[in-house]
């Protein structure tokens, strides 16, 4: 492992500062950077603990929640906020990694945890265009059993592993980061960047930015809600698929719809051709396989993903 510095933010102003020194990197809960360091995939040469920022759970003004960068999987699962107004996430942030895993990991590092394409974390014998731009990838012609059908590029079909994100995706969360310029707030559908040719740039974070908080607003679908994962093993597995769905019906049709993929996508992915399907319909099994078919028209299957 290479050396470095550790240091502790006192607050999202001190996270910034010393972010923005050469070599940094932000530490959450550590559950996937260690891990990175150790295989030598990562190599920051100072860290920025930020799990002293604010993990405070507080409805909002509007009605929604706000929840610090900072505060526990496990903790935003449990809390009695969450599990009253957006139980959907409660149930995706339960159904990822096992319960020591989600006492340690933050939002934050949630969000910005990377891709588990084995290529990725095989620094020493894989080629990895995310690792190195322009090296090639060896997901290509090999075991693709976890990785994209959507929105994926020539340069990597690498997928988001969080579960938590694609409730929040499914919810309209709001990501709220400081940056050099001030703070700023970017709908999660937008904060994750298609691959394209640099899959190495993964967000729309500038350099140095840090999330401190999420914003749920108010959420009319909360109430008819799923969360499906379809995985190798009962547990402490990543998704194959999973959906976050929730719906809202009046007289019979659906008025409103949310509809979010994981582990298909290189980000949690918005359904939005499937939700324009649905909305107006009955709710009747003939309406959701065409929404299905209306999402999946533009998939690009992999030899290796079977479900
Ligand atoms: C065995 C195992 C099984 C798992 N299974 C699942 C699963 O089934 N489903 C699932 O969803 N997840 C799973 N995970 C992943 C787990 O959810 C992530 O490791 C965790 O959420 C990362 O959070 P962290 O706080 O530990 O992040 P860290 O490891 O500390 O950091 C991750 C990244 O986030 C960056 N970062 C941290 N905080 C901030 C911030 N405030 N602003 C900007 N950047 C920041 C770091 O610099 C780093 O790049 C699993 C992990 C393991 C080890
Ligand atoms: S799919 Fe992406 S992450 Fe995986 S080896 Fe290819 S470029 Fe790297």
């Amino acid at each position: 492992m290479t050396p470095f510095d550790y240091s502790r933010a006192a607050s999202a102003a001190d996270a910034l500062r010393l972010a923005g020194q050469s070599g940094a990197m932000l530490l959450g809960g550590g559950t996937n950077l260690v891990d990175l360091m150790r295989k030598g995939v990562e190599r920051p040469t100072r860290l920025v603990d930020v799990t002293g920022l604010s993990r405070e759970i507080a409805e909002t003004p509007e009605g929604g929640v706000t929840i610090g960068a900072a505060a526990r999987n496990s903790a935003v699962a449990a809390h009695p906020l969450i599990r009253a107004h957006y139980p959907m996430l409660s149930r995706a942030i339960l159904a990822g990694a096992s319960a020591q895993i989600r006492n340690m990991a933050t939002v934050g590092g949630n969000l910005m945890q990377r891709t588990r394409c084995a290529y990725f974390a095989d620094a020493a014998g894989s080629r990895c265009n995310k690792r190195e731009p322009g090296s090639g990838c060896d997901a290509l012609g090999g075991f693709t059993r976890y990785h994209a059908i959507l929105g994926a590029s020539e340069a990597c079909v690498a997928t988001h592993p969080s579960d938590m994100c694609v409730a929040l995706a499914a919810l309209d969360a709001q990501v709220k980061v400081l940056g050099a310029e001030g703070e700023r707030t970017v709908p999660i559908v937008e904060f994750y960047r298609a691959p394209d040719d640099r899959p190495d740039i993964e967000t729309v974070l500038t350099p140095g930015e840090t999330i401190v908080a999420l914003e749920l607003p108010p959420s009319s679908v909360a109430a008819r809600f799923a969360y499906r994962k379809v995985r190798d093993r009962a547990s402490y597995a990543f998704a194959l698929v999973s959906v976050a769905a929730g719906v809202e019906l009046r007289n019979g049709r659906i008025e409103a719809v949310r509809i979010a993929l994981g582990g298909v996508a290189p980000r949690p992915w918005r359904a939005f051709k499937a939700e324009a399907a649905l909305r107006g319909e009955a709710p009747t099994a003939e309406a959701f396989a065409a929404a299905a078919e209306a999402e999946l028209a533009g998939a690009a299957p992999l030899p290796g993903k079977r479900v």
